[in-house]
């Protein structure tokens, strides 16, 4: 048996699993699948097999994923690959490459397989999806050369999501993530206009002070950022907005954490992803920043952060007290199997009692009650995306 390592970490690890630990044949890294036949010969031949080469084109456009564990219902379909921005602490421009597009026809085709099998929900995913391009293949920064047709016949994100939205108009639709400096007004506009487009963003931003901002490289100010949020609150009105945040990146003050829950204090987020700052080797930060906030200070900033988010989820769900929302039904719940588990547009856990209904329904159900993670309430009936 010849056994292979194949994904983004591959270029990070390789000596690691062919030198020192000896536990592999062949190490191959994201973009390199299609030279596996020829890897597979080296080693048939007793040579050590790597290609970890980044490449400029490839979008996986013509691969349909083999969904492994997935609920039927909602599926994630890929839109770029990469990314240029060179957050400092992040390894993702190393590991994926530079930011291209896959072109939209086959990501429309990929939806449409989805939903011939039934499927309900898609995310269109990419590290930066606001920052899609298509116009013909090639790397987003090379768009400067395209030729002129190349230009006016290219696609964007905001142009990508109402295409899929009016395609698929009874399929709902999700997006992550997108990149601050990259989301512009175009897009909420989109959103607004289409019920079947889902009124959640993910907007991460890391840090509430402009000094930490700058010095992770993000290419946005916390006013920039905030104007951004006062934006969306004003075109998608009962938009949920979520958040990625570190905890004690290289040189962090009081102040500095004090700016980010004053921050927190201001957005008030329905949710997020929070993390005290681990350096990755490899990264600007790994490279040029001494990781100097002490662990104990790390983690007791991260706790702080997470206490506050918890309080805000808190008062974002019992916002939704009394209200009806549309859920589409995902699974049977995790405490009870008399009870059904789906998501509303806003992307929170909605519970409720299973009745006649089943996985795959988008049903109203009103709101009686919630914890600071999920609500809790009744169906009254099929909703528009069911009976339309
Ligand atoms: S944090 Fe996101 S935007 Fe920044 S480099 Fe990483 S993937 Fe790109």
């Amino acid at each position: 048996m010849k056994v292979g390592v194949l994904g983004c970490m591959a270029e990070r690890l390789k000596s690691q699993f062919l030198e020192e630990e000896k536990i592999v044949d062949l190490v191959v890294g994201p973009d390199a699948y299609k030279d596996l036949p020829n890897l597979l010969q080296e080693v048939e031949e007793g040579r050590e097999a790597i290609n970890v080469i980044l490449s400029k084109e490839e979008t996986y456009g013509d691969i349909s994923p083999v969904r492994l564990m997935s609920n039927g219902i909602t599926a994630l379909v890929s839109i770029t690959r990469g990314c240029d921005n060179m957050c400092t602490f992040c390894v993702v421009p190393f590991t994926r490459g530079r930011e291209r597009s896959r072109e939209p026809q086959s990501i429309l085709k990929e939806i449409q397989d989805l939903w011939n099998k039934g499927f309900k929900e898609i995310t269109l995913l990419g590290q930066n999806v606001d920052s899609y391009l298509w116009y013909g293949g090639g790397l987003k920064k090379d768009f400067i050369n395209a030729s002129e047709i190349q230009k006016a016949t290219a696609v964007n994100f905001d142009q990508l999501l109402e295409m899929v939205a009016v395609t698929f108009p009874k399929m709902r639709i999700r997006f992550s993530t997108s990149n601050p400096q990259d989301m512009h007004e175009s897009v909420l506009h989109v959103i607004a206009k289409y019920p079947n487009i889902c009124n959640h963003i993910h907007l991460p931003v890391q840090s509430g002070s402009n000094r930490i901002l700058a010095a992770m490289n993000r290419l946005h100010s916390r006013e920039e950022y905030l104007a951004l949020i006062d934006k969306i609150n004003t075109i998608i009105p009962g938009c949920s907005i979520t958040q990625d945040m570190i905890a004690g990146f290289p040189t962090e003050t009081e102040e500095d954490h004090k700016d980010t829950l004053d921050l927190m204090e201001s957005v008030k987020y329905s949710f997020g992803y929070m993390y005290a700052y681990s350096e990755r080797p490899g990264t600007l930060a790994g490279r040029k920043m001494e990781d100097d906030v002490p662990e104990e200070t790390k983690l007791r900033r991260l706790q702080e952060i997470v206490d506050l988010q918890r309080k805000h989820s808190a008062i974002r769900t019992q916002e939704y007290l009394g209200q009806t929302l549309e859920v589409l039904i995902e699974k049977e719940s995790k405490k009870s199997d008399k009870d059904w588990s789906g998501r509303n547009s806003q992307n929170i856990t909605v519970v409720f009692p299973k009745e006649d209904y089943k996985i795959g329904d988008f049903v109203n159900v009103e709101i009686l009650n919630c914890t600071s993670g999920t609500l809790i309430g009744k169906a009254i009936g099929y909703s528009e995306m069911q009976t339309k």
